[in-house]
């Protein structure tokens, strides 16, 4: 019988990148009929449209969504974003590749996302806050510290964590840290969170650059999107010997084959200067910068930025995906028959997720880790899942893509059948 809720949002960019990517790998695994059947489709799906009193008096309708695609390994967990381009069906999307993001470094969580359409570059903070605390009121139904436990994603940041934590803790009538990771330190985040999901993708391009036999001493980096995963990939990369040699936001980008330094590059930013601008290079679109010469490439932006349009066109040799379903179907062929090693989403942006489960840990038992304790085991961490995806990637003869997707749908279906289908 064919599910029909999961085909109508099957159009959708992001959603068909994850269900094709699913398919493959259930075809690959001969997964029982009955499982495949649960894992297409999200178990829940909360749509709001509420309300938001704006600076001028005005009122404004946005429309949020929380969706968990699955919690039979542990709580749902995944990540808010703020952007013009939210839909159900990029959500959902999101929310499966959480699923087998906790599955495949074995932490234990299900997987969920949320999300608003809304621009955040045109609100003021307070617009902000008050549209976060109405959004966190309409999902308060669904989120909680063991229930599904929301942290930052793109545009939304500590600050946005620190303000659901707020709006979750004043309903409840007592303080609920757990229901949020990505927090500030002060109301008990983790140390090394900010920079978490860039560590892990630094770690992954090492990894990446030993298993070919190259050293990452004097490998040149361009990265899509110098956020919160791009810049601290970048700072990380550069201070473990790498040259970046490119760089971009939302504005387009910079590239300089002599080598940037991300230090510089975050203080312009901050400063709320945009890359385009930046006058130590040459500017670039960021379909150009996809396409620049360079050892290693990060996208750190949004999904569906390497098709089959562009993907013959990309010159790196190792592409570390920090965005979420940077690349289609279609151009992982491409990229594969090209001889391009590319570190799936799922595996190379894991850190982030690995230190919210660290931050959820030290939370509940009220003892907080410092720095190296977080990132020593955010390395052993990163590390065992690479070699684990490598592994079965080499045994089975299959993309590290289809490898690490392989390890994380088998040990989610595990824990469907251990558990049964209730009643
Ligand atoms: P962010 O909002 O901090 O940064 C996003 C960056 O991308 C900004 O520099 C923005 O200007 C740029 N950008 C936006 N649209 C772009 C476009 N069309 N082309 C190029 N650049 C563009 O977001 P983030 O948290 O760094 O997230 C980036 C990606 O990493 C997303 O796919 C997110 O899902 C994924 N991710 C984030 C985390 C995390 O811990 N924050 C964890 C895992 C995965």
């Amino acid at each position: 019988m064919s599910t029909p809720q999961a085909d109508t949002l099957a159009e959708d960019p992001a959603y068909a990148i994850a269900l094709a990517q699913f398919n493959t790998v259930a075809d690959r695994l001969q997964l029982d009929s009955g499982i495949r059947e649960i894992l297409r489709v999200p178990k829940r799906e909360l749509i709001t449209h509420f309300p938001v009193k704006m600076d001028d008096g005005s009122i404004q309708v946005f429309t949020g969504y929380r969706i968990q695609h699955n919690v039979a390994r542990g709580p749902a967990k995944g990540g808010i974003r703020y952007h013009p381009q939210v839909s159900q069906g990029e959500v959902r999307a999101l929310a499966m590749w959480m699923t087998w993001k906790c599955a495949v470094v074995s932490i234990p969580y299900g997987g969920a996302k949320g999300g608003v359409a809304c621009d955040p570059k045109q609100m003021s903070l307070s617009e902000l806050e008050r549209l976060t605390r109405r959004y966190t009121s309409e999902i308060s139904i669904l989120i909680g510290p063991q229930e599904d436990i929301p942290a930052p994603d793109m545009n939304t940041n500590a600050r946005v964590m620190a303000w659901i934590m707020d709006t979750y803790s004043m309903n409840a009538g007592y303080s609920v840290p757990g229901v949020v990771t990505g927090k500030p330190l002060e109301i008990g985040g983790s140390q090394g969170r900010d920079e978490a999901t860039g560590r892990g993708v630094s770690i992954i391009t090492d990894e990446a650059m030993c298993h070919l036999g190259r050293s990452l001493d004097g490998a040149t980096v361009v990265i899509q999107g110098f956020g919160n995963v791009g810049s601290h990939a970048a700072r990380i990369l550069y201070e473990m010997g790498a040259r970046i040699v490119g760089a971009s936001d939302s504005s387009g980008g910079v590239h300089n084959p002599s080598g940037l330094d991300p230090a510089l590059l975050s203080r312009f930013r901050s400063e709320g200067g945009r890359l385009v601008d930046y006058t130590d290079g040459d500017s670039v679109t960021n379909a150009e910068i996809l396409e620049l010469p360079c050892d290693i490439l990060v996208p750190a932006a949004l999904e569906n930025q390497i098709t089959a349009a562009n993907a013959s066109l990309v010159q790196a040799r190792v592409i570390v995906e920090g965005a979420n379903g940077p690349t289609t179907p279609e151009a992982d062929a491409i990229l594969q028959d090209k001889g391009v090693l590319l570190v799936p989403d799922i595996l190379a942006n894991a850190g982030g997720v690995v230190v919210s489960y660290f931050e959820w840990i030290q939370g509940m038992q009220h003892y907080f880790w410092d720095i190296e304790e977080v990132r020593t085991k955010l390395e052993h961490i990163i590390k065992g899942a690479f070699r684990e995806v490598v592994s079965l990637a080499e045994e089975q003869s299959v993309s590290l893509r289809d490898a690490a997707l392989m390890l994380a749908v088998n040990r989610v279906a595990q824990a469907i059948d251990i558990r049964g289908v209730f009643p």
